[in-house]
């Protein structure tokens, strides 16, 4: 049986890269998306080349993708690049996000615009690209990754509040579309608090937080990937996943 293929944005650091990681010792060959590379390192550490680096020590291909979620283009040149070199894509990670955590009127309408683009867009635009791929090679499975901020618009970053809204609905619209026809498409909802080098980036204290460790979101988008094609259209709290003992009990994170 050939070697299923992942593609997970945002995996310069943070849950992006564990789910790179992870994937890779489940047996994926790993395309490591995000813009933080060799060439443009960005102000938090974290490059697709470390990441993939990573992926290549637990034995499976890794492609380091220097990659803007923002540019269309882009994407779909990575997604034509891919399919020339691999032949196919099994699961879509739709993981990068930002998360101003500014007031709405406060906030100016080009970091408005950022989170759209980057919340939004980004993930509509590879599924654009990659569902019908998935569709003519006989199935495929998108995991979108939400946040109980969904929930919250008490949270103190809108524009996070409302994308991640707005990315859960798409995964509800996109799922019925695709019905019956073997591209699944769900959402896990992140109600907790997990450390990443960005989460933490924007907290005054991180330490005092009782943050977990990446490794939980592992667990539900593995589930999901074992799930049959027609298990589609959820989305999922890790709460809930972790009542239904598929997430593992509170981790704390490995920093
Ligand atoms: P993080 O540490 O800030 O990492 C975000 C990732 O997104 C980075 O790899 C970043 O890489 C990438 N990214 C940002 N803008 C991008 C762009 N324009 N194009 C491509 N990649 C881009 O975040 P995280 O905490 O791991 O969060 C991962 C996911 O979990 C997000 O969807 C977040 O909303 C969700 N979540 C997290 C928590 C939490 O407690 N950590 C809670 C709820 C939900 P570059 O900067 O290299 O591009």
């Amino acid at each position: 049986m050939a070697t299923p293929v992942a593609l997970v944005t945002g995996a310069s650091r943070g849950i992006g890269r564990r789910l790179a990681i992870d994937l890779a010792a489940a047996g994926y060959d790993v395309a490591c998306a995000a813009r933080s590379s060799d060439e443009h390192r960005g102000k938090l550490p974290g490059t697709v080349e470390e990441t993939a680096a990573t992926v290549e020590k637990a034995g499976r291909r890794a492609w380091p993708l220097a990659l803007d979620v923002r540019d269309e283009g882009a994407i779909a040149d990575a997604v034509e690049q891919l399919y020339r070199a691999w032949g196919r894509c099994d699961l879509l990670v739709n993981n990068a996000a930002v998360a101003p955590e500014v007031p709405a009127l406060r906030d100016t309408t080009k970091r408005w615009r950022l989170a759209v683009d980057v919340n939004l867009n980004g993930p509509f635009y590879l599924i654009h690209q990659l569902a019908p791929r998935m569709l003519a090679a006989g199935g495929g499975r998108v995991v979108n990754i939400s946040s109980g901020a969904a929930q919250a618009p008490e949270f103190g970053r809108p524009s996070y509040t409302v994308t991640k809204v707005a990315l859960e609905s798409l995964t509800e619209c996109l799922a019925f579309e695709l019905r019956g026809r073997g591209v699944a498409v769900n959402c896990v909802r992140l109600d907790l608090m997990v450390w990443t080098e960005g989460f933490a980036a924007t907290l005054s204290d991180p330490e005092s937080y009782g943050m977990e460790d990446a490794v939980i979101m592992s667990d539900a988008v593995l589930w999901l990937a074992r799930q049959p094609l027609d298990y589609s259209g959820h989305v999922l709290s890790i709460s809930e996943l972790r009542a239904r003992g598929i997430v593992r009990a509170p981790t704390p994170a490995k920093k």
